[in-house]
């Protein structure tokens, strides 16, 4: 594969940056070759919810009418925004995608991305309002019964786990423990 090497410009002069460790870091950033700002680049937070009914017999997935994952199941989430803690970008994005008004009741797993550094927090939650609806980037949105649920068609293996895990708590007594992909705690 033909790699590019694409210079990057200073986000605060414009001048070229370079690949350096500055002192007292442990590996290489872009640094501005004039003005010395360090350019670091971070994971990105996906933040989401599991929607879930009063009793916790049924889920709410959407359908997503873009790509990636265009045609198949997920839940409410979407990439955090600037200035948002998790729980607002959980319950906006609840909104945005389902109109779906949520109680969030925990924090109920993480799922890291490694290799293309993202990281997956989703919040269980429980559905307050009976008008939900498609909305953006979804062509339906409907509630499954936790026995029924369309194994074959989720987007995203971040989806399937959290799914997976809900089963099993869900199995031993409804006791909702937190879950990690990378490590269980
Ligand atoms: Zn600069």
């Amino acid at each position: 594969t033909n790699k590019i090497d694409l210079k990057m410009y200073c986000i605060k002069c414009g001048s070229l940056t370079i690949k350096v460790c500055p002192e007292g870091d442990n590996r290489e950033r872009d640094v501005c070759n004039s003005c010395g700002y360090i350019h670091y680049n971070n994971p990105k937070i996906i933040v989401g919810v599991l929607p879930v009914t009063e009793n916790f017999e049924s889920i709410l997935l959407c359908k997503r009418s873009i790509d990636p994952g265009n045609g198949k199941w997920t839940i409410p989430s979407g990439f955090m925004e600037l200035k948002e803690s998790l729980e607002d970008g959980a319950q906006r994005e609840a909104k945005e995608e389902a109109n779906l008004e949520v109680k969030l009741l925990k924090l109920y797993s993480t799922y890291s991305i490694i290799n293309i550094d993202q990281v997956y927090l989703t919040y269980l939650g429980k559905i307050l309002n009976s008008d939900y609806a498609a909305m953006d980037e979804t062509s339906e949105v409907k509630l499954f019964d936790i026995n029924k649920l369309p194994w074959d068609e989720i987007a995203f293996s971040s989806v399937s786990f959290i799914l997976k895990k809900y089963i099993s708590d869900h199995e031993d007594g409804k006791t909702f423990k937190f879950h990690s992909n990378y490590r269980e705690l």
